[in-house]
């Protein structure tokens, strides 16, 4: 059987080939199309579901991840969750590791997914026990267990070359004018950007990055540089990973947390649709960037995971309140301020 016709084999059937949502009243404010690859729609609810099933399919091809076998991953927490889903459809173990300050939603999910979830606290990367750490020293440890290392394996990268970037090709019958997205361990911009510059080298590609991360001083100055810090989660980075290496990046837009703020509860009020916080600061960044585009141009961005995965921080008044923010945008034109 094939996953290409109405009957998708299996939930690995189910990853990919995702709508991409036009974005009506934000478009016609802006005059300009905004396109959203709906990510979320994925089985496990995020883009990792793709990087999770590819780094899986390698390490069986490799004949490292045999039945039965172990799979371990640090992560902020969505491709523990795509990893964990997959393993109990194809009879593996899943250990998870994270940073103990992500929402407990995501760990809730891990947990109804079986996973073996092991929490450390939030630390810089240079610590030994920083989540990325704890996995490899734990892939070295547990008897017949793979670390299949999203940051630095290129299986990741090369699901977004393979299924993404051709499926925004053809979605869109090649006209696309901007591609705009942050990047966590830059799977979806290595691989995506890569795939559609080769189709059409003058794509304009920009990367969306949070404070906190050094990858906006990276592409504008090349020196990893940060200051300040974010809500948003599964996002920014202070080093260059493998796969962020492969992707072909114009420029950068800096998004801070009261844009995302503002972005992520417009979309559900105008548009009904319920995005997480790297979803917001896509879309922010992806209707700044179409602003100084023509009228008509057409910019792609991701909606990476659903709101449902931060109900109780980003949707939930109190808590965006101790961190000194609230929704109070009137009209597009000041959440786009
Ligand atoms: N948004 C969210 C919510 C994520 O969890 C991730 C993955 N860490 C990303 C965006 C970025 O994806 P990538 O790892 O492909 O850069």
């Amino acid at each position: 059987m094939t996953d290409g016709g109405e009957i998708r084999v299996g939930v690995t059937g189910c990853v990919g080939n995702t709508p991409l949502i036009l974005l009506k009243k934000l478009s016609d404010a802006l005059g300009r199309e905004i396109l959203c690859k709906a990510e979320h729609l994925n089985p496990g609810a995020s883009v990792k579901d793709r990087a999770a099933k590819f780094m899986i399919e390698a390490a069986e091809t490799a004949g490292t991840l045999r039945p039965g076998g172990t799979i371990i991953e640090g992560t902020a927490g969505n491709t523990g969750i795509g990893l964990a889903m997959l393993a109990l459809a194809r009879g593996y173990r899943a250990i998870i590791v994270m940073p103990d300050n992500q929402s407990p939603e995501k760990y809730a999910a891990l947990r109804a997914l079986r996973a073996e979830l092991r929490t450390v606290k939030a630390t810089k990367f240079a610590d030994p026990n920083h989540f990325y750490h704890t996995a490899k020293r734990l892939g070295d440890e547990v008897k017949d267990a793979v670390w299949t290392d999203q940051f630095e394996n290129l299986a990741n990268a090369q699901a977004h070359y393979v299924t993404t970037g051709p499926e925004l090709w053809r979605q869109t019958e090649g006209r696309i004018d901007a591609l705009v997205m942050s990047s966590g361990t830059g799977g979806t911009m290595g691989g995506t950007s890569c795939f559609l510059k080769e189709q059409k080298p003058n794509i304009r590609v920009v990367l969306a990055d949070p404070p906190g991360s050094g990858l906006y001083s990276y592409i504008k100055s090349g020196e990893l540089k940060a200051e300040g810090d974010s809500i948003t989660e599964g996002i920014g980075i202070m080093r260059i990973t493998q796969n962020f290496a492969r992707g072909k990046v114009d420029d950068a837009i800096r998004v801070v947390d009261k844009n995302v703020v503002e972005m992520a509860h417009w979309l559900l009020a105008e548009e009904g649709l319920f995005a997480g916080s790297s979803s917001a600061l896509n879309v922010w960044a992806a209707a700044r960037i179409a602003r100084d585009l023509p009228r008509g141009a057409r910019v792609v961005t991701f909606i990476c995971d659903g709101g449902q995965r931060y109900q109780s921080r980003l949707y939930d008044e109190t808590w965006l309140a101790e961190k000194g923010l609230s929704p109070q945008a009137q009209t597009l034109d000041d959440v786009l301020k």
